[in-house]
């Protein structure tokens, strides 16, 4: 555990990510837990913790497995993730999985994420005040992961607690059918203007010192790289979802298991097809997408 202040600790989970996340602990009048989806070996001190009020920054499964292992504590979530949380069928549709995975690899993921559905007792709106008593934060719904993604800023100690706006090498995640570009690039920059002194990230190294906005700009431009290579692989002839990600324009090299990385690929590309077309580059008519401004090249494109 990492202590950031005298009743805030990062239950941190530097290891093997995307099953589990960092965590934060209020130990405040109202014990309050950020995120439930910490290591194993922390849930029985947490349970000593008592706590009354878990937040959960958004419904994937990495970050509320441990939800009910919490039955006292009221949970609060953005509603925009109810669907997701309420059933594995609903969850996995969300990923694509239903109509693209094989059911082995589907079971075996499901498995690995340690999804079970998950009550919630009450919603988080953007710029919601929470107060557990010494501390208060303010809930930023920032979509684009997924709809119902939230950011926590405690204005008072200066972090923001960005869950899923963590900073990965490869890139940011939105390859679920309700992830969004667009939405993506906005909350990056609603961050970046907060200029908070550092982030509580949900995977990896949990606290990120980002002075100069540079760690920040640098995810963002991932995700405009995507899209260029997308709208390359669009001008360049590729015609259909398939055929674009195919060329895995998003992870260059599809990660294993491929199974389960396919459909990633594959949404994403999708998203941002839906994103050039909104703005202006793109056309599709049924599953062909085309070019809709002929003539010029890619680098012509103000992407
Ligand atoms: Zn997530």
């Amino acid at each position: 555990m990492h202590q950031i202040d005298r009743h805030i600790k990062v239950i941190e989970f530097p290891g093997r990510p995307y099953a589990n996340c960092n965590c934060l602990l209020l130990e405040d009048d109202i014990p309050c837990l950020i995120d439930a989806g910490f290591d194993e070996s922390h849930l029985e001190d947490l349970q000593k913790s008592s706590v009354q009020l878990l937040v959960n920054s958004h419904g994937h499964a990495d970050h509320c497995h441990y939800n009910h292992m919490f039955p006292e504590a009221k949970v609060l979530m953005h509603p925009a993730n109810y669907e997701i949380i309420a059933s594995a069928e609903n969850y996995l549709k969300d990923l694509a999985f239903d109509t693209m995975v094989e059911q082995e690899w589907t079971s075996l993921f499901m498995q690995a994420v340690c999804y079970r559905p998950t009550r919630v007792d009450g919603e988080i709106q953007d710029g919601q005040e929470i107060s557990t008593g010494r501390y208060r934060f303010q809930v930023l719904h920032m979509p684009g992961h997924c709809a119902g993604h939230c950011c926590f800023l405690f204005p008072e100690k200066g972090f923001v607690f960005t869950s899923d706006i963590e900073f990965a090498e490869f890139g940011p995640w939105y390859g679920a059918v309700s992830s969004s570009v667009p939405d993506q690039l906005r909350s990056i920059d609603r961050l970046a203007a907060i200029g908070a002194d550092y982030y509580i990230s949900g995977h990896h190294q949990p606290v990120v010192r980002d002075h100069h906005g540079r760690k920040l700009k640098a995810y963002r431009d991932t995700i405009l790289q995507r899209q260029r290579r997308v709208a390359e692989l669009l001008y360049g002839g590729g015609n259909t979802v398939e055929e674009i990600a195919k060329e895995f324009p998003i992870y260059r090299r599809l990660p294993n298991p491929r199974q389960t990385f396919w459909p990633h690929e594959y949404m994403m590309v999708y998203k941002h097809l839906l994103y050039l077309e909104e703005q202006g580059y793109a056309g599709q008519d049924g599953a062909t997408w085309f070019p809709a401004k002929t003539g010029i090249g890619t680098t012509h494109l103000s992407l």
